[in-house]
């Protein structure tokens, strides 16, 4: 309960994550598994990541959205 008041005000430091969850067709319009078709939850705030079977990591931060989609397109031209 604490934890969950301090996560609030101090922001969450996402450090533990569920088992990735890979979704197929249409459930992968929730927002998290649009980009990779897979995703993790934060144990700790309940936040949705999207995340990268091939690199085995969670992107979270806008930067690490870019570096994939930019990785991703780069592979298609190839
Ligand atoms: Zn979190």
């Amino acid at each position: 309960m604490m934890t969950k008041l301090i996560d609030a005000f101090l922001g969450c430091w996402h450090s533990r994550y569920s088992f990735p969850v890979t979704l197929r067709g249409s459930a992968r319009r929730i927002q998290a598994a649009s980009l990779t078709g897979t995703y993790v939850v934060c144990l700790d705030c309940g936040k949705e990541f999207p995340y990268d079977w091939q690199e085995m990591r969670v992107i979270d931060s806008p930067a690490e959205r870019r570096d994939y989609v930019a990785a991703l397109s780069a592979k298609q031209a190839a």
